[in-house]
Parts: C-alpha cells; structure tokens; sequence
C-alpha cells in the first residue's frame, strides 16, 4: 500500500470544489460517465486497429446505487487504469497556475472543471470519499484500488478485480443523499447522457404487471446511443425526424413545421438538426429549447452568443467539439469560431427555407403564418440573412394570397403609384376595424394587405428603409382619405371660403371636446377639412401613418420611448365633397352669420364674438344635434364609440327616426 499527497499546488483544492462549485453539483454525474464513455470508446478504437484483441464483450455503462452502503457506483468495461496511470491522471492534478485560476474562475464551476480536467475531482462535491477499483486492459496488468477523503492524501493499492475497467464509488455525502434516490440519478441520466453514444444502464427496466410495477429481467437503458443527428440525412425519413423531435421533447405534443440537419467539417466540426417548431402563442416561445452538445454529452440549453439571436426560438440540438465551452459569455461572443459557427447556421437555415419554398411553394405558404416571425426577427437584425429571406419572405393581402415583396410591387404597380411616382402599399392590421376604409379602397381596385404579425411594423419599416429609389411607402387604410393616400392629381378642391370652413370646424371641435371630456379619453383628435370622394362618409377618422408606427415600434423598442408616451391623435376629417356637410356649410351662409351678429348686438349691448354666432346658428337650425350624431357616426366606424356616449348614439338615434 502506498500513501501520497494529491499534486495540487493549491494547499487544498477540495474546499475549492465544495465551496465554489456547489450550484452546479451535479455535473459530477457527467463528468464520470463522460469519463466512462472516454474509456470504452478508447478500448474499442484500439479493438478496431488491433492493439487491443481480447473480448469486448459487453461495454454497457452501469450507474449502481447501493441505498445500504451509501454509495453511488459508476463502472465501465474500457481501458481501466493501472496503477502507474491512477498515479499520472489522478493523483498528479498538479498544473501550474491552478490556484490563480481557480480564483479568477471561482463562480464558473464548468470553467474550472473543464479547464483543468477536473472531471473526475468533481465527485468530491457530493461525496465524502471516493474510491476507485481498476484493472487495465493491458496484459498481465494488476488492479489497483485507489481511495481518498477529500483531503489531499491518498490511498493506493493492489486489490481483487477480475473484470476490465473501472469502478468509481462514490460515498455520498450525508448532505446529498438526494444523490441516492433512484429518481434523481434517473433524472440527471435523462439529462445529461441521453445520447451518449455508450450504453448506459441504470437498473432493470420495470412494467406494470396485474396493478403492480414489476422488474423485467432487461438493463434499463437511459440512452439512444445514435441519436438522429450523428445519422447521416440519406438514411432518415421524415418520421425519423419527427420521431427524434419527441424523444428531445418528450412533452412537445405538436408536430415541427420542418427541420434543417447540420453538418461540417470544416474549418469546425458541427452536426445537428434544427426544427421550426409551431408556436401557438407565447407562453411557448422559450419552454423548448436548443440544447448543446459535445460529441453526444449534453452541455447546455443556453445556446445565446452560438446560435444567433433569432434562431434561439428554433428547437433542436447542435453538437460540437470546437465550440469553447468553459469560457464565460463574453469570449465566446468574440470568440471567431463561435461567430463562424453562428454565419454557418444562418446561411444553412436560409438556404433550407429558399429551398422549401422553390421546391413546393404552396407547402411553403401553407406554413408561413408559422414561421413569419422567426424570419422577420432574421431579417431585421441580421444583415446577410435579409439578403438571403427578401427572396421567400412574404406578405399576405386580404384575400389570404402570398406573395414576395417584388411579386406584390409588379402586381400593385399600375394602380396604386401616386402622381410622384411613390409605391403606395396599402395595409390594414384589422380588417373588421377598417371595414369602411377597406371597402373604399377596393371600390378604387386597390388592394390591401393583412399585416397583424407582432413583427409587421417593424418588417414594413425595413422595406421602406431597403427600397433603392426611396419611392415605396406602407401605408394603413386608415391614415387618410384614400385620394390622399394614393394621390392621382393635386387634390381636389372645394368652393368655400376658409372662414367658411373654419366656423364649421369649430363647430364640431366644440362639441367634438365636450363629448371628450364626458368620456374621460386620453385620445386627441384634430377636426379637418378635406374635399374626399362625395361617396365617402361625410365625417371620418384618420390616423397618422408616422405618428401610429412610431407609437406601435416604441413599445418593442427601446429609445423610441418618447413616442410611446404620446397620446393617441385621430383627424376627425370633415369631408366638404359629401352633400351633408355642404348641407351644413350652406345652412351658415354670410347673410345669415351676420343677421345674427346683428341681432345678438342689438340684444346684448355688445358685438359678439364668431364663434358664439356660429354655434347659434346650428343651434338656430336646429342642426347641433346632426353634427353630434356625425361625430358619432365617425367613431364608430372606427370602434372608438363606447360605454355612455356609444348608448346616447342610440337613443338620439332612436329619436331622429
Ligand atoms: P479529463 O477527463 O478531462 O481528462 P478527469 O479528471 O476527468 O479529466 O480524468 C483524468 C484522467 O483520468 C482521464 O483523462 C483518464 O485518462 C483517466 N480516467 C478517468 N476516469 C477514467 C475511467 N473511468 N477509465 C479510464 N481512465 C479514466
């Protein structure tokens, strides 16, 4: 027997391990079957070029726990370790500098662990002793049987092995004897090796037998040790696919949209499969998601920095030797790999999505209500991805048809190009909202698009920002009238005089603001004139193209915060085309303002002011109550009647007939 000090230049690294890398304790489990994997794939590679030509025999991975003794076993039928190499691999942790990085790493345990090929040390966070029991492949090799306590002595010896391989027996902890309950070490199995590419046998399988759970006479096997993406794409089937999507996400009960299978070589080695998954609402988004892996061994799901930010919503894994991971966030964003890594998966998933919509566009478009948002939220942060979706990304008109952004231009050209040569597109995010608008601009053969995505405005704003010649503009059906929107010729004109029209807007400001301040609203509206279309409504509501997106994109955005605070501001448009209104302006003519001027003076001592003779005038007429009902009118047709004043609508309603 020998006794030894463990090589560490640190005095002591195991209150280190305990002490700083108690969140992520639980990796020991990987880290000694990984270990364990290491050792069988070692033996069968030398197997293969004949330096090793005994029996494999059978190289399952066992995990054994043994609730009596308190210990948790791992053991493997590799290469094993003679005592020489025990002495090489595990008592000389000694690397220079081990103390100074121990501390600058000190809350990154997966740093420290992987950087120092702490592996197998990592069991020493869970358990109070550890040994190991090993017999080399080698010929007339001795086993050995190490121990140590988690002080930096050590133990070593000849033992009694007959079999190849290696035990590692962990004593756990009195403080972690959760580590003991067969259903958490199933759960880490579950976790962490459930494609190692090694069997790995935890206990017998069990079944339902007559009400009871019996043990079948079967290993229970935890992994799938070729997991679709080690396959290659020639050989799988989509149901190979579909059916890899479950076993990742035994809890996913939707069908993936369609998949992209990686795999390069060069200049790094990346394989895996990425999966459009359906999202019905947003709860969704982030429950599933990509999970990384080195050669089979799960790392993590926190993908952000590798996969760009975008395709952080996909679903699926991707496997890499060369993708650093004990590193913190912050290299690995720098880190050109990383960055090659994340150019690669982004002209992969393009190219995938250019392909599907070539090869069956109406396939494409059935699921493009599906994935717009992924490829907007590409589009609009990533330069080169733009570029690449401008060819498939589509818009949607009313009448659910798809088209490209250059297929809709050519289609709308004719019509809907105003006198200065702008592309007018029209759009509305409510088609029952906009119902009336809607209709006018069909009635004018124009056409209009459905743009209620959460992404849309943004989208649209990045067409208009990308147009070359600056001549295309989104505009909601809503803004204006639509002479306005898609101006043919210099605006219509009408025959009144300013002072004219200025008495009838004020008219309706006034008990437009009354009506107001009853409601409570925090909603501004400015009353125009305008000479529309004489088939349109006599008075409408119009919002602001500008003013609205700003309003809309500040609320994804931040920076922008100035405008979401701005109140709601409608244009109550008084349209002068339309007889009713001309009805009113005529009940308003010169004689009769000044008739009036002239009585109220002679009445009240003193001139009064135009705008208390204006409103006595429709009072006069009788003509208040028809503009308090085309106030109305106008809300409502854009839903902004409501509560007491939407019942006084009624009732006046009720009344007039
Ligand atoms: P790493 O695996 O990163 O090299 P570890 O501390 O986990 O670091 O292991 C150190 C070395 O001990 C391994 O490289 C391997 O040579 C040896 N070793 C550990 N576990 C086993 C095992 N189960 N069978 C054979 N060799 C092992």
């Amino acid at each position: 027997m020998s006794k030894g000090n463990i090589g560490v230049t640190s005095n002591n690294i195991f209150p280190v391990i305990k002490k700083f890398l108690y969140s992520d304790h639980e990796i020991f489990l990987r880290e000694l079957i990984s270990n364990a994997v290491d050792a069988t794939q070692k033996l069968k590679t030398l197997a293969s070029v004949g330096d090793f030509k005994g029996e494999l025999g059978d190289l399952t991975v066992r995990v054994i726990i043994d609730k009596d003794k308190k210990t948790l076993t791992v053991r493997d039928r590799g290469i094993g370790m003679t005592a020489d190499e025990v002495d090489k691999f595990i008592n000389q942790i000694a690397f220079s500098g081990a103390e100074e990085f121990v501390n600058k790493y000190k809350d990154k345990a997966e740093a420290i662990i992987g950087h120092f090929g702490l592996g197998f040390y990592s069991a020493f966070m869970v358990a109070k002793k550890v040994e190991i029991f090993s017999l080399s492949y080698q010929n007339d090799a001795k086993p050995v049987h190490w121990s140590c306590e988690g002080t930096p002595e050590y133990q070593m010896e000849d033992t009694i092995k007959a079999d190849r391989g290696t035990d590692i027996v962990l004593h756990i902890d009195d403080e972690f004897t959760q580590y003991l309950e067969d259903a958490t070490i199933e759960g880490l199995l579950r976790k962490y090796c459930k494609f190692l590419p090694v069997e790995i046998a935890f206990g017998k399988r069990k079944d339902w037998k007559d009400g009871k759970q019996v043990e079948l006479d079967e290993d229970n096997i935890i992994n799938d040790i070729n997991p679709a993406w080690t396959r290659k794409p020639a050989d799988l089937t989509d149901e190979d696919y579909d059916k890899f999507y479950h076993e990742l996400y035994p809890l996913q009960m939707d069908q993936p949209l369609f998949h992209i299978h990686l795999n390069v070589d060069y200049p790094f080695h990346l394989t895996g499969i990425l999966y459009f998954p359906k999202i019905k609402n947003n709860l969704d988004v982030h429950r599933n998601k990509i999970q990384l892996y080195c050669n089979q061994v799960y790392v993590t799901d926190e993908v952000e920095n590798i996969v760009p930010e975008y395709l952080t919503l996909l679903h699926g894994v991707i496997d890499s030797p060369d993708i650093p991971l004990n590193v913190s966030r912050s290299y690995l964003q720098s880190d050109n790999n990383v960055k090659k890594i994340s150019g690669y998966i982004t002209k992969k998933v393009a190219d995938k999505l250019a392909e599907l919509f070539k090869a069956d566009r109406e396939n494409f478009e059935k699921k493009w209500d599906d994935v717009k948002m992924f490829i907007q939220f590409g589009m609009l942060t990533d330069e080169k991805f733009y570029e690449r979706a401008i060819g498939f990304a589509l818009l949607k008109n009313l009448d659910g048809k798809y088209f490209t952004l250059d297929e809709y231009k050519a289609q709308i050209k004719d019509a809907q190009t105003d006198k200065d040569g702008n592309l007018v597109i029209l759009y509305t995010q409510d088609p029952d909202a906009n119902y009336t608008y809607v209709e006018r601009a069909k009635a004018k053969g124009y056409d209009v698009l459905l743009q209620n995505g959460e992404l849309d405005v943004h989208a649209m704003s990045q067409f208009e920002q990308k147009a070359e010649d600056n001549k295309l503009r989104f505009v909601r059906v809503d803004s204006d009238t639509i002479e306005n929107i898609i101006r043919k010729e210099d605006a219509a004109k009408d025959t009144y005089t300013d002072e004219q029209k200025e008495g009838l807007r004020k008219a309706f400001d006034e008990i437009l603001k009354s009506q107001i301040k009853d409601q409570k609203s925090q909603i501004n509206y400015y009353v125009t004139c305008e000479a529309a279309a004489s088939d349109a409504l006599p008075v409408f509501l119009t919002q602001n193209e500008f003013m609205r997106r700003m309003k809309e994109m500040a609320s994804h955005q931040q920076g922008l915060s100035f405008y979401g605070q701005m109140p709601d501001s409608y244009n109550l448009v008084l349209n002068t085309s339309h007889p009713l209104i001309q009805d009113l302006i005529s009940k308003m003519t010169e004689e009769q303002v000044s008739e009036e001027v002239e009585k109220k003076a002679e009445k009240e001592g003193e001139e009064p002011t135009k705008e208390t003779v204006i409103k006595t005038v429709y009072k006069l007429t009788g003509e208040d109550e028809k503009l308090h009902q085309l106030i109305d009118i106008a809300l409502l047709a854009s839903g902004q009647l409501k509560g007491e004043a939407l019942a006084k609508f009624v009732s006046r309603s009720v009344n007039l007939l």
